[in-house]
């Protein structure tokens, strides 16, 4: 009886303590966390001063890992980071939301991270945005690159920010563009 409390008193605990801080194996910044996804075991991992994120499963050569990188642009795959001390791959991450998007960019110096917005595309401009392999169909909303904000590559952090985010979105959604 007795140890089944301290039993529920360690699982609160953890609970509690979902996310936490460790020191980013990237840019050593301490601005980095770890987070245990709900009901499983799999641990996700985001720094907010360099971007880059990875979860417990991204061992290299895994079958989750070539999955997860497979659509990824040249860019993101060729920089990818091995932590040796938990023998994962962490890649830039990208993030999308219905409000926007960040995504790495290489640029004359090396990279940079860049926050462009979801736009609505008004009534007189649909025709120009058809939904390929839908005829009559057209996209509400589109990428406005041109509106985009470039961040340092140490400044993830203010990007997110941008985009309205801060901590909540290690378990972020795969980010499809809502049409009509
Ligand atoms: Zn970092």
């Amino acid at each position: 009886m007795k140890k089944q409390k301290n039993k529920e008193t360690i699982k609160n605990s953890i609970e509690k303590s979902k996310q936490k801080k460790i020191l980013c194996p990237k840019c050593n910044s301490n601005n980095c966390f770890e987070e245990i996804y709900p009901n499983t075991d799999i641990i996700g991992y985001l720094c907010y001063s360099c971007g880059y994120t990875s979860t417990s499963k991204f061992k290299p050569g895994s079958d989750i890992e070539i999955q997860a990188i497979k659509s990824q642009p040249d860019f993101i795959r060729n920089n990818v980071f091995y932590d040796k001390e938990r023998d994962i791959n962490w890649y830039m991450a990208v993030v999308q939301t219905t409000n926007g998007t960040i995504f790495p960019e290489p640029d004359e110096n090396n990279w940079h991270w860049t926050y462009a917005p979801i736009k609505e595309i008004l009534e007189k401009d649909l025709e120009a945005y058809p939904i390929p392999g839908k005829t009559g169909s057209f996209y509400s909303h589109r990428l406005a690159i041109e509106e985009g904000i470039k961040y340092d590559n140490t400044d993830f952090l203010s990007a997110c920010k941008k985009l309205g985010i801060f901590k909540d979105f290690l378990g972020k959604d795969n980010g499809s563009k809502k049409k009509s």
